[in-house]
């Protein structure tokens, strides 16, 4: 039955498990390991645990158990393994899968650890990795070669929020043989369609919109039942990156708001950005819902919105970026996104501030570029605020 709900229904009551006491609110097993009834009981739980059987916290965990079902069921996965952050998802997804004398291909323009991953972490072992531009097919096609293992993206890349076509990009790869590897942040998984659209595996920080309140730092790796259980779970649990369970927690009760908080986000994003369109103070708005967005037919189809956080690229440069910033009342000056308070972070300086200039600019990360990452506010409020703060930099 559960397979026909739709994903609100989903994000509420799937894989829910409850104890003998018939709790409502899911149970925080916090708890390291499991009590065996002999040691006949021990001896046979090593050797294959049952669905409800658990040995110790960095194997499984009931709550934790939850949150990947729970999880999976909302993406149309097959299975999920939930992990102590997002970069443990990312580096573990794709150093379970490869071994030296592999080779990947990545998009360039990544979240600033993603990067450190593939550019310096899997070369050191051995890895051969080719960067292309994600937005541009020709360069994908042109890099993928029939002994490539993976190709890894993030879906809308940070912080210029260029689209990446999944479909597209998915078929090139499939027709030579790799795995398609998403990091789907910023799409999240309320607008996310990445395995129908052709993704073998999707990865999400939890910390971002599945908490959504900046509690704590999370991670998931989703895919096939073969590809979580026999590559990804043995690397997880050995190599000790998997979800505490008081965090699983945090994030299942983060997705049973997590439709309404995200729709309400981006609509206050596309709000914002169609207000400030224009504005005297922007180079330019960046928003992938907005019209002008080069690639706002992609996201229509891939997404049916533009998401939740958007750029504003102040003119005069990082002095009248950092006066913006000074100025806000109700943003927040902070780093992570998709948090219920609307948060503002200067790249060039803060997430990418480790890459050359050079890069920085390859990238579309100018002196001036505002990453704005909409919350839950009114948005008649942070409008204001934003005009009021543009209003202060002359
Ligand atoms: C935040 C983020 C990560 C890393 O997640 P953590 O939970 O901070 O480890 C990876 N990729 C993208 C696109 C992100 O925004």
């Amino acid at each position: 039955m559960s397979n026909t709900w739709k994903p609100g229904t989903k994000a509420v009551h799937s894989g829910t498990r409850r104890s003998q006491y018939g709790e409502v609110s899911e149970s925080i097993f916090l708890t390291q390991g499991f009590v065996y009834e002999s040691a006949e009981h021990a001896e046979q739980r090593f050797i294959a645990s049952g669905e409800d059987e658990f040995i110790y916290a960095r194997y499984g965990n009931p709550t934790v158990k939850m949150f990947e079902e729970r999880i999976a069921a909302l993406e149309g996965a097959e299975d999920a393994f939930a992990t102590a952050s997002g970069m443990a998802a990312v580096s573990g997804a794709l150093t379970s899968m490869l071994k030296a004398g592999d080779h990947v291909v990545s998009s360039r323009a990544l979240f600033g650890s993603c990067l450190y991953v593939l550019e310096d972490i899997l070369t050191r072992y051995g890895v051969e990795v080719t960067f292309v531009d994600g937005t541009d097919l020709a360069q994908w096609e042109a890099a993928i070669r029939s002994d490539t293992k993976a190709v890894f993206f993030e879906s809308i890349s940070n912080p210029t929020l260029e689209v990446i076509d999944i479909e597209a990009v998915a078929k090139l790869a499939h027709a030579k043989g790799a795995l398609v590897l998403i990091d789907n942040v910023f799409a999240t998984p309320v607008f996310s369609r990445a395995f129908e659209q052709g993704a073998d595996v999707v990865i999400y920080s939890a910390t971002k919109h599945i908490d959504g309140q900046g509690r704590a730092l999370g991670g998931v790796i989703l895919g096939s039942k073969e590809f979580i259980r026999k590559t990804v779970e043995p690397y997880m649990k050995h190599t000790g990156g998997s979800m505490s369970p008081f965090t699983a927690w945090i994030m299942l009760k983060g997705l049973e708001t997590m439709g309404l908080r995200v729709r309400a986000q981006a609509a206050s994003a596309m709000g914002i950005a169609s207000a400030l369109a224009g504005h005297s103070a922007l180079e330019q708005v960046i928003y992938p819902g907005l019209d002008n967005h080069p690639q706002n037919e992609l996201i229509q189809r891939q997404m049916g919105a533009g998401g939740t956080v958007l750029a504003l690229d102040v003119k005069g440069g990082k002095e009248a970026a950092f006066k913006f910033l000074n100025a806000l009342e109700i943003a927040i000056i902070s780093n992570n996104l998709g948090d219920a308070k609307t948060i503002v972070t200067h790249p060039a300086t803060t997430t990418h501030q480790r890459l050359p200039d050079a890069q920085k600019i390859s990238l579309g990360i100018t002196p001036g570029l505002v990453r704005m990452s909409v919350g839950l506010e009114d948005e008649s409020d942070l409008i204001a605020d934003i005009r009021q703060a543009l209003d202060s930099i002359n």
